[in-house]
């Protein structure tokens, strides 16, 4: 083989034009590596499920006729690294040129960069390609987001709209509006707990990715399962698209942010998407592209009688379409300062219970339980749930960072950083969000059935039974009120702070005092 092309675990994608001649001097290699499978603790099933993913992705190419070398971990442990690795193969196989596609995390980008003009690639050509994926190539999410700069993602998304032709009518936004999230966002009431949808699960027979995981000592975290329900192959992927345009999409806006824990008492299966698509995973490794999922669930709006409502598919388009695009150029644009920002000066540890989901707040039992079964929570419950307490309670973003890019089936760098230590935590100083998502006991109780079966009042807040987010939220507004009173978002909450008396502030920061004091007992 003359030619050698790497492809990377999340670059699984059947499209790209590099697949489209059979060439036999070109060999693909495909590689699980030890550095990839613990360069952060990731969850178990994340594991079997990008490298069951991948060999999928290999026995494709193979069946249409492609030169495929896929390495297990072990053909590949007794490398240091992925560059060692490379230049073993480059060597036995004596090829003269080595081809890439551009890695989507910065890490692997600057590694094979530098391999590339190491000495002893001298003979050897190098090409880079794009992924094909996004729908911004990478040049052009450098010249459309600057580094620092407050990017807001509405206006983006709506040029977005207009440059894809996505959901318009001519020049305007079908339907005469661009946001429908006025009319989104409702609580899952007793009543429409009947309206979630069984979740479609796949049983990936996964046994001999565990027994490799564990012959090679790879430290996880997360439940187990021989049976993996995640799709690891195309025909997967777009039954679950198809799975969720007909049984998730008609209630996606309205209750996309809507939380329960009433459905899961004996399975959690049965509440832990509701009416999401899951297909982040599938989207992330590249098995499914936005363009597909995205002209899919539009069709299926089109076609189908009688026809939903048009707010749901927007809400959901502006998840992919808006968001993800919009993240990935922050992401692009602010690398690699990003990752270490810290712009609240946050530094206390990640309490022990992240990793058990042994406490007593009954949301957060219930999204961390959740996410060390299933490798998966819905946005709310990452942003208003887990994030939520981080921010309130000051957790060390790095912290907060590692727990987020192990526990999530879909966590990679370019997307879980700016969500967590941007959105979620405001490290970035508002690049992500122009104001910090801080809540009180009160939004968990307007958007979620959890309060009634907590532990916690939360109706209260500084008894010793209140619910520790009411305190801990007035003590994470008044300890930044010199950086977040200016903005007037915020103007209204100083001033409901500033009505109350002098021992009423007093007492409330006395209890968040003794929450953050006790904060592994919480
Ligand atoms: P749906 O609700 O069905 O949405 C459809 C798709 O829209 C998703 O699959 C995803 O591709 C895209 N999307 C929605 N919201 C976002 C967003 N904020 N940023 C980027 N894409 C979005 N998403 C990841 O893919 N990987 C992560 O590591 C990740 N970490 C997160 C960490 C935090 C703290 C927060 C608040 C969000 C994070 N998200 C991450 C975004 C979002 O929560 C997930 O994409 C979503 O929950 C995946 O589930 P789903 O496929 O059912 O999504």
């Amino acid at each position: 083989h003359s030619r050698l092309r790497l492809i990377l675990g999340d670059q699984l994608n059947t499209s790209h034009s590099w697949y489209r001649q059979k060439d036999d001097n070109i060999l693909y290699v495909i590689a699980e590596l030890l550095q990839e499978a613990s360069y952060v603790c990731h969850h178990v099933q994340k594991l079997c499920a990008f490298f069951a993913a991948m060999a999928n992705f290999a026995e494709t190419l193979r069946n249409a006729g492609h030169q495929v070398l896929y390495l297990t971990l072990d053909d590949t442990a007794s490398f240091a690294s992925l560059p060692e690795l490379l230049s073993h193969l480059l060597e036995k196989h004596q090829a003269t040129q080595f081809e890439y596609q551009l890695p989507d995390e910065y890490r692997l980008r600057e590694q094979l960069a530098q391999f590339c003009q190491s000495a002893a690639m001298k003979a050897v050509g190098t090409t880079v390609y794009d992924t094909e994926h996004f729908y911004l190539s990478d040049e052009e999410i450098h010249r459309t987001f600057s580094r620092g700069k407050r990017h807001r993602m509405e206006a983006f998304y709506r040029k977005m709209r207009v440059r894809f032709h996505i959901l318009m009518d001519g020049e305007e936004p079908e339907g005469g509006r661009w946001n429908y999230d006025a009319q989104n966002r409702n609580k899952l009431k007793a009543d429409d707990l009947k309206l979630v949808p069984e979740p479609l699960l796949f049983a990936n027979d996964v046994r001999d990715i565990l027994a490799r995981i564990k012959r090679h000592g790879i430290q996880t975290i997360g439940k187990e399962s021989l049976h993996l329900i995640w799709p690891v192959n195309v025909q997967q992927a777009s039954e679950l698209l198809s799975y969720f345009c007909h049984n998730g999409l008609k209630h996606f806006g309205r209750f996309q942010d809507a939380m329960t824990g009433k459905l899961g008492a004996t399975d959690m299966k049965r509440q832990f998407g509701l009416f999401h698509s899951r297909l982040s995973f599938a989207l992330n490794s590249k098995m499914l592209s936005p363009q597909h999922v995205i002209s899919t669930v539009i069709e299926h709006y089109h076609t189908r009688k009688p026809r939903m409502d048009l707010a749901q598919v927007e809400g959901f388009v502006r998840q992919i379409l808006g968001w993800r695009e919009f993240i990935r150029g922050i992401y692009w644009a602010n690398m690699p300062e990003y990752e270490s920002c810290n712009g609240l000066d946050a530094t206390r540890p990640l309490p022990s219970w992240f990793w058990t989901g042994e406490t007593r707040m009954h949301c957060l039992r219930q999204a961390i339980t959740q996410s060390l079964d299933m490798a998966y929570a819905h946005h709310i419950q990452r942003l208003m749930i887990t994030g939520n307490f981080c921010l309130l309670a000051g957790v060390d973003p790095d912290q907060v960072d590692n727990w987020y890019m192990g526990i999530y089936i879909d966590a990679i760098q370019w997307v879980e950083l700016p969500n967590t230590r941007g959105m979620s935590q405001f490290a970035d100083n508002g690049i992500v969000g122009s104001k910090a998502y801080a809540a009180s006991g009160n939004y968990v109780k307007k958007m979620s059935d959890y309060c009634s079966d907590c532990h916690y009042r939360v109706t209260e807040t500084t008894t010793p039974n209140a619910c520790p987010l009411n305190a801990l939220y007035w003590h994470f507004m008044h300890d930044n009120q010199t950086a977040f009173a200016a903005n007037p978002r915020n103007k209204m909450v100083y001033a409901v702070w500033g009505k109350k008396s002098e021992d009423q502030r007093q007492a409330i920061l006395e209890r968040a005092a003794a929450c953050l004091d006790d904060i592994e007992e919480l």
